[in-house]
């Protein structure tokens, strides 16, 4: 791969790695949600609330990984070969999704 390409990537996986670091956290933070937790129904809500958003952080935390892989997989010089098949992923699948790890076949399959 072209190393304007491979750069080009890296700086969007770096940059949504970011994001999605900040997201996460503030998913994880702490929520206070006031004093009136007598209220047995709002109680539910908040715990409904809470399971959400953890739920939420781990989808993303899925996400970080799959680029934290893309990341390293850029430092080998591996970055943008199917996992499954070995061929390129193309960049018509990376500029969408550039922690892919399977070409578009693959990824149908
Ligand atoms: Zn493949």
């Amino acid at each position: 791969m072209e190393k304007t390409k491979l750069s080009e990537y890296k700086n969007k996986l770096e940059t949504e790695r970011k994001a999605l670091m900040g997201e996460i956290s503030k998913l994880e933070a702490p929520q206070s949600f006031g004093d009136d937790v007598d209220d047995f129904e709002e109680k539910t809500d908040e715990a409904e609330e809470t399971g959400n958003r953890l739920a939420a952080a781990g989808d993303l935390k899925k996400r970080l990984d799959e680029i934290d892989v893309a990341i390293s997989k850029i430092r080998q010089g591996s970055y943008g070969v199917c996992e499954k098949c070995g061929s390129e992923i193309g960049d018509d699948v990376l500029s969408i999704n550039p922690e892919a790890s399977v070409c578009k076949k693959c990824s149908v399959s």
